[in-house]
């Protein structure tokens, strides 16, 4: 899916990791579900605008969050 920036329009780059210094498993988005094993969770990732450095965060699988 393309981003564009929001800041400059221009097309962002994406798949970007998001990780905390010493640690690189990155950071993880969870949704509690009802069950005990029901949680959802997604590694968040960045998109780096190469223009303007505005920087999105996102997830790959937001199909699985619900409202
Ligand atoms: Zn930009």
């Amino acid at each position: 899916m393309k981003r564009i920036c929001n800041q400059c329009q221009t097309e962002m780059i994406n798949d970007c990791r998001v990780t905390v210094e010493a640690d690189i498993s990155g950071i993880k988005i969870t949704q509690k579900g009802k069950g005990l094993f029901n949680n959802v969770s997604a590694k968040l990732k960045a998109s780096v605008c190469p223009n303007c450095g505005n920087v999105a965060l996102y997830v790959d699988d937001f199909n699985k969050f619900k409202q």
